[in-house]
């Protein structure tokens, strides 16, 4: 690329430097910058050698040019963004909010090139007769090492390197004497590292299959669509096991025969082997995969192997999405419901909306599978933007379950305080006599404490937002509060339930771990497996708990959200949902999706196989349409009361909301800074449709000594809240705060 002047986002992570800086580019780059390359510059007084990226390449100078600094050089091994790359991050930051080197960085996952392995081998320079008869020779003299090289290069003349010194048990020296001989030869090669299980071409299993009718239809469908032009994107509402995964891989097929690549995304967790050894059957080295355990070279590696169009389909978490295909021609997005793909770090994007902006940009078609799909994409497929295909038989056999919800309400009448329903009890009790296994589910993601009566299944809600307020006890004082951490609303803590009377009100607390302690002592012959974030920080344990499940080395497992997902076991014929309020009542705006979703899976996981599964949800308000609709497996009903909720409440996806999150080191500092921020927008934009909301402490004041805030803006129009952030960004810049400090989050997943 020619010009003079290269205008370049330095790598520093603050507000005041998100902006071009222009640098004259010397006479020895002249014509060897390209947009998205690393260079180091002299940035600031001191003139510190700093990285940036170029951005853009230009003849006109912005300032007086002789008083522009030059480039210093082009970084080694960095890597370059391509523009597309470079397109997609400016999207990323104009529609989430960050700096522009914020989201370079996460649309560039692998920040440096780092060098390929060399892989050597030993070839044989005779041949298979001479090298035959030398080995005798060695044999003869005892050297019996020498002796067993050769007689394995006489039955295959190329041996890896690793093989020879390792499972052959042959010293370098050795093998040095030999080459000194010039019986052989060293080779060595560089070779990108190989990502996928070694034994992986051994293994046995999936077939190809032949389409059913329902899965056809969908291929051709969008393959119709795709081969005159039309890129669209597509949703496939099935459950668990109706064959989406055939849909899928039928599908990139399809679009590689039409020389374009394949970008599948899946949430990490259920990201298995049972997965990649699938697609590896079908379509072998084209295949690779991107995930948290890869190391840096391994990363590097796949990256380049992509850029080079070495593979066509590439297999990952959120992040696999920012892979550099040329010729991207289709992503999916597997399990699209999934709170995992969205980034709760700054930029906080969501890859469904990246991946459609991606998509656009590409000529690319985006299609999401899911048996609870998103609301929001639900709501999208209504409006006619998505298109909607639906699979309802399970493929492989195995019934649906018959479902039990159990009122915990009516069990503390009858005097049973235990954890576990009688029903419940029962059909443990019967598990384990018959030698069946049983799963035992409590959620504690989003857990904020919410307050209910036993007695009557009475929530304490905020009447502003419709959400389950939050306990809690001053340590010193021990007083307790019920807080709304949308708008901050704030009661008194209640000794007697508001609507029978009862005493027992109170905060719902359990644990996995009291659970354990509660089987032993109700069934001390059972064997108890436990999976929580406590058994699983160690790499592996994750697998290991699963797999030594699968194995029957354990009657019952107890865990979190985390077994809801991944492997199938098929002697699991029975699940019981805890306390489905847990996640019920969580306190914000998505927590009847995320039951739904829950629930569903959970019962999903009972009768898997021949044996028919059953599965208990214990719950305070078995009313609840997310409870009724699950129990039912009926997502029709369950979208259409919770849309309703959704616009009664101009939550998303009818309306946008974008949390606004202070952070300060100074407790005062940062009320005063919410408020600020709050009250601007209050005046500028008031009455122009916007909802005001806060601002109030977070839900966890703070973390790490970093003091918390939050307030959160709903408007029917995203591009308005885009514009508040705009003016928002504006004043923390005039401020003089630290772009760090405040950070915003579209349309939230989470709980701040
Ligand atoms: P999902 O991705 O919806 O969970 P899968 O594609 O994994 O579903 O299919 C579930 C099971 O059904 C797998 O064992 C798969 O091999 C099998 N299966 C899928 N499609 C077919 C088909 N057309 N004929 C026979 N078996 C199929
Ligand atoms: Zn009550
Ligand atoms: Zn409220």
């Amino acid at each position: 690329m020619t010009g003079r002047f290269a205008n370049i986002i330095v790598d520093i992570s603050h507000e005041k430097v998100d902006r071009f800086f222009q640098y004259r580019i010397p006479e020895a780059l002249m014509g060897h910058l390209d947009v998205g390359m690393a260079v180091m510059i002299p940035f600031g007084m001191g003139n510190k050698q700093i990285k940036g990226y170029v951005m853009e390449i230009t003849d006109r100078a912005e300032y007086d040019e002789h008083k522009l600094k030059a480039v210093d050089s082009i970084v080694k091994d960095g890597i370059t963004a391509q523009s597309d790359s470079i397109k997609l991050a400016w999207w990323i930051r104009e529609n989430y909010g960050s700096t522009m080197i914020a989201a370079l960085k996460t649309v560039l996952p692998v920040k440096k090139k780092l060098k390929q392995v060399v892989r050597r081998t030993i070839v044989c320079k005779v041949d298979a007769k001479t090298a035959a008869a030398k080995a005798d020779e060695f044999a003869k003299k005892h050297q019996s090492a020498k002796a067993r090289l050769m007689q394995e290069l006489a039955s295959q003349s190329v041996l890896p390197h690793t093989l020879v010194t390792g499972k052959c048990n042959v010293t370098n020296k050795t093998i040095q004497a030999l080459e000194k001989a010039g019986l052989i030869e060293v080779q060595a090669e560089d070779t990108y590292r190989k990502v996928l299980p070694e034994n992986i071409a051994d293994l046995e299993g999936w077939k190809k299959k032949r389409l059913s009718d329902h899965q056809n239809a969908i291929v051709d469908s969008i393959m119709q669509d795709f081969k005159s032009g039309v890129r669209g994107t597509y949703l496939v509402h099935g459950v668990t096991g109706s064959g989406k995964t055939e849909v899928y891989m039928e599908l990139i097929e399809q679009v590689i025969n039409e020389g374009r690549q394949a970008i599948m995304l899946i949430p990490e967790i259920a990201l298995t082997y049972q997965t990649l050894v699938r697609f590896y059957r079908r379509f072998g080295e084209r295949v690779s995969v991107m995930n948290s355990r890869l190391s840096a070279g391994e990363r590097s590696d796949q990256y380049e192997r992509a850029a080079q169009g070495d593979i066509d389909i590439m297999i990952g978490p959120r992040s696999a999405l920012f892979t550099p295909f040329e010729r991207l021609g289709l992503v999916i997005i597997d399990e699209e419901h999934e709170s995992s793909y969205k980034s709760e770090s700054m930029p906080k994007y969501h890859a469904r909306e990246v991946a459609g902006e991606l998509c656009r940009m590409k000529n690319a078609s985006l299609l999401l599978g899911s048996a609870t799909p998103s609301i929001e994409s639900y709501f999208r497929a209504k409006k006619g933007e998505i298109k909607l295909f639906t699979l309802n038989e399970r493929l492989a056999g195995g019934q649906l379950p018959s479902v039990y919800v159990e009122d915990l309400r009516s069990e503390l009448k009858s005097g049973n305080r235990s954890i576990f329903s009688r029903r419940l009890y029962g059909l443990i009790k019967d598990r384990l006599e018959k030698g069946e296994q049983t799963i035992l589910f409590i959620n504690r993601r989003g857990y904020a404490g919410f307050v209910s009566c036993r007695a009557c299944g009475h929530v304490m809600k905020c009447p502003h937002c419709d959400v389950s307020l939050s306990e809690h006890t001053e340590r010193y004082r021990n007083v307790s509060r019920l807080i709304c951490h949308y708008c901050g609303y704030m009661i008194p803590g209640v000794t007697n339930c508001p609507q029978c009377g009862s005493k027992y009100i109170l905060g719902f607390r359990a644990g996995t771990q009291q659970i354990e302690e509660l089987l032993h002592k109700e069934f001390p012959a059972a064997r108890v497996l436990r999976m929580d974030a406590d058994t699983t920080r160690s790499k592996d344990s994750y697998e290991q708990i699963l797999s030594q499940f699968a194995c029957g080395e354990a009657d019952i497992l107890v865990g979190t959200q985390m077994i809801v997902k991944g492997h199938d076991f098929a002697k699991v014929t029975l699940v019981g949902i805890l306390a489905a309020d847990m996640s019920l009542h969580a306190g914000d705006y998505r927590a009847g999706e995320r039951t739904f979703q829950l629930l569903t899976q959970a019962a999903g996981r009972a009768g898997r196989s021949a044996l028919p599964g059953e599965v208990v949800i214990q719950t305070y308000q078995p009313a609840h349409y997310a409870v009724v609709h699950a129990a039912n497996q009926d997502y029709e009903h369950f979208y259409a009361e919770e849309i309703a909720y959704r616009e009664l409440m101009m939550y998303p996806p009818v309306a946008h909301m974008m949390a606004v999150l202070v952070l300060a080191d100074d407790e005062r500092a940062g009320a005063v800074q919410a408020g600020t921020l709050a009250e601007q927008v209050k005046q500028q934009f008031g009455d122009q449709g916007f909802v005001i909301i806060g601002p109030t402490e977070a839900c966890i004041g703070k973390i790490k000594d970093i003091y918390r805030y939050i307030f959160y803006i709903k408007h029917r129009e995203y591009q308005m809240l885009t514009t508040v952030r705009d003016t928002l960004e504006q004043t923390i810049q005039k401020m003089q705060w630290s772009a760090d400090s405040v950070q915003f989050d579209f349309d939230p997943m989470m709980n701040y």
